[in-house]
């Protein structure tokens, strides 16, 4: 099991409900392709990356050094997942920058800043250096840029969650259903599964 990592993706499908996570490692049945909350990342996303914000978090950050679609495995973590941008400033933190083909809604998704912890946490290793800010950029909405405070809680938070989920993986445990009987109306898991 020292090799298996994990992805934000499957994070948020733990979120969702602990159960699909039991279903695809444990038992290897795949999801069905399908929407069951509002994570789209469309190709249109990546069209943007070259053009948005160049100037307005150079200023506002002191960047100094930045790194784009950057795959990082962590077997430490047992996380893995490619960060869209990372922004090195000259305090020597580092920031993350997460583009979401998607509108602001007034809201954040707790699932975005779930994503964007787990970055950190990769960023973090991989680099060595403090990460403790992210922006998450709404291309649906003029490229709006909702700023993310990423703090020791909530990393310690995420690796509770990769803790949880492992303990599905690895010891096989059948873990409770949701207690949101809505989500498993379009649940594509809901013909097997014992409710
Ligand atoms: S049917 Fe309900 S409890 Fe079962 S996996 Fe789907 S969401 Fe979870």
């Amino acid at each position: 099991m020292n090799s298996v990592t994990i992805t934000p993706s499957d994070v948020l499908e733990y979120n969702f409900c602990p159960r699909f996570i039991y279903y695809m490692y444990c038992l290897g049945i795949s999801q069905h392709e399908g929407e069951r909350y509002k994570v789209v990342k469309g190709r249109e996303v990546h069209d943007y990356k070259s053009t948005v914000n160049k100037g307005y978090l150079r200023k506002k950050l002191e960047v100094i050094d930045k790194k784009i679609n950057v795959y990082i495995k962590s077997e430490k973590l047992r996380l893995r997942g490619e960060v869209d941008e990372i922004l090195f400033l000259k305090d020597e933190t580092a920031v993350i920058l997460d583009y979401k083909y998607a509108e602001y809604k007034e809201k954040l998704f707790t699932t975005y800043k779930t994503q964007i912890v787990q970055y950190a946490l990769l960023v973090q290793e991989k680099y060595d250096v403090f990460v403790n800010k992210g922006y998450i950029c709404f291309t649906r909405s003029d490229n709006y840029l909702h700023e993310v405070d990423i703090l020791l809680q909530d990393k310690q938070k995420a690796l509770d969650v990769i803790d949880e989920i492992f303990d599905i993986i690895v010891n096989e445990t059948y873990p409770k259903a949701t207690t949101s009987k809505a989500k498993c109306l379009d649940c594509c898991y809901r013909n097997i599964c014992v409710k």
